[in-house]
């Protein structure tokens, strides 16, 4: 499950599942902090209280100074490795990052797409995800997850992965090509109600990573919807741009 937390002035969510790995601090940021959203307007706004509510939310998740590692995100299906702090900047693009490096935190920033962590339970390695429609359709979980086997030589079955909010199946109208491109009927849902049918972004991660072999106990899928919650999130659909994005970070704690 996911928990909410408030600490540092911010709102954020954190998984029991990655909590349990000793070595591996996380966070799904919301767009709540004291004085105003946690990012606000375009990802450019020189507004300070971005830079000091995301400064707040690496203290929450217990990684003070610690940089963090971001890509220009894409919707493509490409996992990129973090092997120097060097390594990120919005000039590298992709949307899946791996790294066996400490003291630094995997970022990526949504605002309706899924947000997803791993971590391996040894805490050798973690990977952070963006997943829209087109990073599902590339099946970016099942890469991701493959490139952690083959560059770390982790088992699946030792990688625990925490999907995090996103918008739900409710909200999320889809036409018939991404319904061709996303190719698991698991994860197309019909209502009598609904014009169209819609896309639930979870179930479509979660069967890639079951595919990829993590035990179905060791996935877990946040259930808020991003559009429906707009006390707690930002949302695409909903607003339209600018709108702002949340940010959620993994990462790994330095060896004693
Ligand atoms: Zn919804």
């Amino acid at each position: 499950m996911l928990q909410a937390k408030r600490e540092s002035q911010i709102t954020f969510l954190r998984s029991d599942l990655i909590d349990r790995i000793p070595g591996v601090v996380h966070g799904f940021s919301t767009r709540r902090a004291e004085r105003d959203d946690f990012t606000q307007g375009p990802l450019s706004s020189s507004n300070p209280m971005i830079r000091i509510n995301r400064a707040r939310f690496v203290a929450a998740v217990g990684a003070i100074g610690w940089p963090i590692l971001k890509l220009k995100q894409v919707h493509s299906g490409i996992v990129c490795d973090m092997d120097d702090t060097k390594a990120a900047g919005d000039a590298v693009e992709g949307d899946a990052s791996v790294t066996s490096i400490s003291e630094t935190l995997l970022g990526v920033q949504t605002a309706d797409c899924a947000p997803i962590l791993i971590a391996d339970s040894q805490s050798r390695c973690v990977a952070a995800i963006h997943a829209g429609w087109r990073g599902a359709a590339a099946r970016i979980s099942e890469k991701t997850v493959a490139r952690l086997e083959r560059k770390f030589g982790v088992a699946p079955g030792d990688l625990v992965a925490s999907i995090g909010p996103h918008i739900g199946a409710c909200c999320y109208e889809v036409g018939p090509e991404v319904v061709r491109e996303i190719a698991d009927p698991d994860a197309i849902e019909r209502h009598p109600e609904w014009e169209k049918p819609h896309l639930n972004l979870g179930v479509a991660n979660r069967n890639q990573l079951l595919d990829a072999g993590l035990p179905a106990s060791q996935i877990e899928t946040s259930s808020l919807c991003t559009r429906c919650r707009a006390d707690l999130f930002f949302s695409y659909r909903r607003d339209g741009e600018p709108t702002g994005r949340m940010l959620s970070v993994i990462g790994i704690e330095p060896r004693q």
